[in-house]
């Protein structure tokens, strides 16, 4: 089974996924975390030009390939063996903030990045994707550490971003949003209570068997 979580910056994606990676231990699965873009010898490279590089001048395009390189490398290397061999992965980001960042926020073709990303992922999608949704203004507020490429571009274009997330999600059953903008556990309990509702064997064989 492979998860995702996205959402704009400050939202509680990696707070959220944690809890959940460890829910998912607790009840007994083999759990493998990891991060996109990166998650790979080359994808820890290629991350630290795309956030961390300001002085290497990057088109759209040539940005947008470079996050695809790096996922088609962790889909071939880490995801897809790891699902094969029964693992839960739960991944922060995936090919769906390249459609939102490059493509609603940034200016390319929404449907080009999704065409490019199922060649590099051959076909590799979450089978849910959890994106955490609150008001770009709270979510800046919550940022305390230092801001990166994506992140110092401003609040019209988080909310661009934000907007893209929306419209993806509607009429897509595998992308969820989830209210950000409450405590940290009721956040968690509705992401827990999502998936089980779709998966009972997310909460553990013995909890699916007393449900029975
Ligand atoms: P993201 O990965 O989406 O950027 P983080 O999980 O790193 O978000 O959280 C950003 C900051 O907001 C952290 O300081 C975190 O402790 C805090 N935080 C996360 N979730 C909440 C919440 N529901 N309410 C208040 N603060 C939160």
């Amino acid at each position: 089974m492979f998860f995702s979580f996205d959402g704009i910056d400050g939202t509680g994606k990696s707070t959220q996924m944690q809890l959940f990676a460890d829910f998912l231990r607790e009840a007994g699965h083999d759990v493998l975390t990891c991060r996109d873009p990166g998650g790979t010898i080359l994808g820890e490279r290629l991350r630290e030009i795309l956030l961390h590089k300001a002085e290497i001048p990057l088109s759209g395009r040539a940005e947008m390939l470079l996050y695809m390189a790096s996922r088609a490398q962790l889909v071939e290397e880490v995801i897809r063996p790891a699902v094969e061999a029964g693992r839960v992965v739960v991944c922060d980001r995936f090919l769906l903030a390249n459609v939102v960042y490059q493509g609603h926020a940034g200016g390319l073709d929404a449907e080009d990045l999704w065409q490019v990303g199922a060649v590099a992922t051959a076909g590799t999608q979450p089978d849910l994707t959890f994106v955490l949704d609150m008001p770009v203004e709270a979510a800046v507020q919550r940022m305390n550490r230092q801001l990166d490429r994506m992140e110092s571009r401003g609040q019209d274009f988080m909310e661009r971003v934000r907007q893209g997330f929306l419209r993806e999600a509607a009429g897509r059953p595998n992308i969820v949003v989830v209210d950000a903008d409450r405590d940290i556990p009721t956040i968690q309990a509705e992401i827990r209570a999502i998936a089980e509702s779709r998966w009972p064997t997310v909460a553990g064989v013995a909890n699916q068997e007393s449900q029975a």
